[in-house]
């Protein structure tokens, strides 16, 4: 049996590949700390990406595969240790995506309105990490939902910091208006709070020039598509430096973005009451305010002729009631598996883990916590078929020995009396987002609370939270 850490993409991904072959006979055990599964399918991407939220019907196909089980609401390193479920099982394969965001490491990041975009993503796609039951501790420091009410219904100007496809995403949905975002599976209380949000302005900004952007294209023509509101470019910052020009010429998507800014650099603005500013070359230096955020000081930059950013003058005050930092996500350890903390992953070689200098036997790791949190989507499946070919390689080999006993890991887990949920449970729980989705008249609503997607994995009935608050 292989035992996959991680029910997101990569780790689904992982199972479809070993899955797949005829090879070697296997038996998959994938295992989330979530009750659900689907990670960052479920809980990272837009919920206004329908198309992309589609994966979740092919990552749930190779979870109904005879020889895949799913284990949610199980945490290895707390549930079970990593050495338990080593031993239990015959490899391990680490997908536990990256915990955590970077940061910005500039005075004022501990104000009361400056926070992670992945704390902001968790809420609208309703984790329950963040929309904690009333009898949960707070899970790690991030916000909680109450906060995050708190914060957007009290604020007008958002500053959103880097230029990457998550600052996109939380830029368009602080300002698309509450009738704009109905279509998705938000879950009912992020909707109401989204329908009192009172954001006008959301300013984007890139310490580096428009030939940098990390926004895929489609994504970022997203952007001045969004009704009532206006796209805010300024031609000047358009104006290419010679190693600009050298990137745009050899870097296609680079092109394609700066042709889109350039169109709305050029386009009249029409009027209307909302904003989204692009500054680039511009880093925040300062975040201002005695408890809250008031303000953030905005340096201009440029590069040096090392390549490093460096800053050339300002600082200007830009208002900001938010301050949202999006600047890339961070792995996390996990006890027991090796880390390696400068790169923020776990060492390996082309897919096995490097323990104590030299190959683990019996652990592989795939997707974010192995290559970084780089990619879409798809980039993980790519990842997990090298992962599993040296996995079945080293199986052929010999230096994967069988050693989990069949049955084991069940064994363990009602020993312990944990009671892992499988798919019959995610069904239960999938039925009941859409019933209460048709409820509301959408497709679907993300149950937020771990006692709701428990009541409803049981097939109990789920109180309707903020149901019928929302103004129609
Ligand atoms: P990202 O693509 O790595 O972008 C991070 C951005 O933060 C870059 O613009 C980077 O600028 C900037 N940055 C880093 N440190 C900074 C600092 N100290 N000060 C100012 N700016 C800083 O990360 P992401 O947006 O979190 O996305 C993660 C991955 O998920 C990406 O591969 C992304 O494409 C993917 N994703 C895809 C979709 C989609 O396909 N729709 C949606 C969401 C996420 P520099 O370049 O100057 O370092």
């Amino acid at each position: 049996m292989v035992a996959i850490v991680g029910a997101g993409p990569a780790g689904i991904y992982a199972a479809e590949a070993l899955s797949q072959q005829t090879d070697i006979p296997v038996e998959i055990a994938v295992i989330d700390r979530i009750p659900v599964p689907f990670g960052l399918v479920r809980y990272g991407v837009a919920p206004d990406h329908h198309s992309i939220r589609s994966i979740r019907n092919t990552l749930e196909r190779t979870l109904e595969k005879s020889n895949v089980r799913f284990y949610g609401d199980v945490t290895i390193g707390a549930d079970l240790s990593i050495a338990e479920l080593r031993e239990s099982v015959d490899a391990v394969i680490y997908a536990y995506g990256a915990g955590t965001d970077r940061r910005l490491e500039i005075p004022g990041e501990h104000l009361r309105g400056s926070f992670a975009a992945f704390e902001l993503v968790a809420w609208y796609c309703g984790n329950p990490d963040v929309h904690p039951d009333p009898d949960q501790s707070r899970i790690g420091d991030h916000l909680v939902a109450t906060e995050i009410d708190e914060l957007i219904t009290s604020s007008q100007h958002a500053v959103v910091v880097g230029i990457g496809n998550v600052a996109l995403d939380v830029a368009r949905i602080l300002i698309k208006s509450v009738d704009q975002l109905t279509d998705t599976d938000m879950p009912e209380e992020v909707l109401e709070s989204l329908s009192r949000k009172t954001i006008t302005d959301v300013h984007v900004l890139g310490r580096r020039g428009p030939a940098y952007t990390a926004f895929t294209t489609k994504e970022l023509r997203e952007m001045g598509q969004i009704d009532g509101v206006d796209v805010i470019v300024d031609p000047a910052d358009l104006e290419l430096d010679p190693s600009s020009q050298a990137v745009v010429q050899q870097n296609k998507v680079a092109a394609r973005n700066l042709v889109v800014l350039q169109e709305w650099a050029a386009r009249p603005l029409s009027g209307v009451s909302r904003r989204i500013t692009f500054h680039f070359w511009s880093r925040p230096t300062m975040i201002i305010g005695n408890d809250r955020v008031t303000a953030v000081e905005v340096e201009r930059t440029m590069i040096d002729s090392d390549g490093l950013v460096v800053g050339i003058g300002g600082p200007q005050r830009l208002a900001a009631d938010l301050l949202v930092r999006s600047v890339g996500y961070r792995g996390l350890p996990l006890a027991e598996v090796p880390f390696d903390e400068r790169t923020a992953r776990v060492p390996h070689a082309e897919g096995r883990v490097i323990r104590d200098g030299g190959f683990s036997p019996d652990e592989y790791v795939t997707g974010w916590i192995k290559r970084g949190p780089t990619g879409v989507i798809g980039t993980n499946k790519s990842d997990a078929v090298e992962t599993v070919t040296s996995l079945l390689a080293d199986v052929h080999d010999g230096a994967v020995k069988p050693h989990g006993r069949s049955g084991q890991l069940d064994r363990l887990l009602t020993q312990r009396g944990i009671r892992a949920l499988g798919m019959s449970a995610w069904h239960r729980i999938d039925a009941a987002e859409v019933e209460l989705g048709t409820k509301h008249g959408r497709l679907r609503t993300t149950l937020a609370h771990r006692r709701e997607l428990l009541a409803a994995a049981e097939g109990r009935q789920v109180a309707d939270v903020a149901g019928g608050q929302r103004p129609e």
